[in-house]
């Protein structure tokens, strides 16, 4: 018989588990998990490599701990976003003291966890949510309470205050807009969670810059709130996800407990030269974020109209139901060269907006699909 990690000596909670992650499949149209499929800009991509080549003369060295240069340019990029994406300019600032990264803003949440959950603690989540929230919180040790959410996955001030009360949480993970659903997370509703509870209340942006341009952020709520943990990533609408850089705002002595637990010079020279040459040129990383928005937005009409039914998405992504076996129709999209996301829930599909030419591509083969198995309905 072979040696399988069901013979070593094994955490007892990590028994018979998988480790998560969607396939990882060469196909032509990748739309499962959400990137942004425009690759770098020729000319970005050579400026981001001339700043990994300068680091590389120095790399005999342990890189800056505190990497001071990247916490001022996501300081820098946040302001911006304050100032006109975000439709405020209330003259709120955000300065490098209150920001923090990590490889990936799973990193940050690991962090975070390991900061303020553990044996013992809880963190209270509204599934469906990021699957990797629940995830972390069982490889940190911490207790993960699944709550309800509204009709059509929405979660009212209400809703939020009703579940801190009755479960007392140690930490509240919120995700605005939510992964797998898209659905909106109103700013009420941030508001009241951190009200009710003497906790920390994280919210996941991580596709915070596919919102409205004129609905406000968590991060406008900063001012005041030092329990409040705002987590955003350059992996989405970046358009930087190989490179592995995620973040959060927060009050600084948020991140002197941070600096508890990460390991020391977590973030290679590599990674910080990368993440702040691609920072200079925001505007040219985030140039597709329209063009992805009409396509998502595009998905949404013609989904419709084929009679699946999708909910009000903030994201790159729509989730679409009345699909009659998921399984089958992952299947039958593969067969084409297109990948989407099953995450199991009953009669539902993810799909990311892609190019122009790839969304016509899923679209096309969704429409071959839904001849195959026409769209059943689902409840609401
Ligand atoms: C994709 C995603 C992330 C990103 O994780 P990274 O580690 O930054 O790549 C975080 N939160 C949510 C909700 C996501 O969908």
């Amino acid at each position: 018989m072979a040696f399988t990690l069901e013979d070593l000596p094994i955490r007892d909670d990590l028994r018979g588990q998988s480790p998560y992650g969607a396939p990882q499949k060469h196909v032509r149209v990748q739309l499962n998990v959400n990137e942004n499929t425009h690759p770098v800009p020729a000319d970005v991509a050579e400026d981001i490599v001339e700043s990994i080549r300068q680091a590389l003369t120095t790399v005999n060295r342990y890189p800056d701990r505190e990497f001071t240069e990247l916490r001022q340019s996501l300081a820098d990029y946040l302001q911006r976003g304050l100032g006109s994406d975000q439709g405020i300019g209330t003259g709120q600032t955000i300065s490098a003291e209150q920001i923090w990264a990590a490889n990936g803003s799973n990193e940050v949440l690991q962090q975070l966890l390991q900061a303020f959950g553990g044996p013992g603690r809880t963190v209270l989540g509204f599934p469906p949510t990021y699957s990797m929230h629940s995830i972390l919180a069982s490889g940190t040790g911490t207790t993960w309470i699944p709550a309800q959410r509204d009709d059509v996955f929405r979660i009212s001030p209400e809703t939020v205050v009703a579940a801190i009360r009755e479960h007392q949480p140690d930490i509240v993970f919120l995700c605005g807009p939510n992964n797998p659903t898209g659905t909106p997370l109103p700013i009420e509703t941030i508001e009241a969670a951190y009200a009710a509870t003497d906790g920390i209340v994280m919210v996941d942006e991580a596709y915070a810059e596919f919102m409205p341009t004129d609905v406000p952020s968590a991060l406008t709520l900063l001012p005041g709130r030092e329990r409040l943990v705002v987590s955003r990533t350059m992996s989405k609408a970046f358009a930087f996800a190989g490179a592995r850089v995620g973040y959060m705002a927060a009050h600084p002595a948020v991140i002197d407990a941070f600096r508890l637990v990460r390991l020391p010079y977590h973030l290679s020279a590599l990674t910080q030269a990368a993440a702040v040459a691609a920072l200079r040129h925001a505007p040219e990383m985030l140039a597709m974020v329209d063009d992805i928005k009409q396509q998502r937005d595009r998905m949404v009409t013609e989904l419709q109209a084929m009679g699946y039914r999708t909910y009000e998405t903030w994201s790159n992504f729509v989730l679409f139901g009345g699909v009659a076996d998921p399984h089958a129709a992952f299947e039958a999209l593969l067969d084409q060269d297109v990948i989407v996301r099953d995450l199991g829930i009953p009669n539902h599909l993810r799909v990311s907006a892609g190019t122009e030419e790839e969304t016509t591509a899923f679209l096309d083969a969704m429409r071959r699909v839904a001849a195959d198995q026409p769209p059943v309905r689902v409840a609401a």
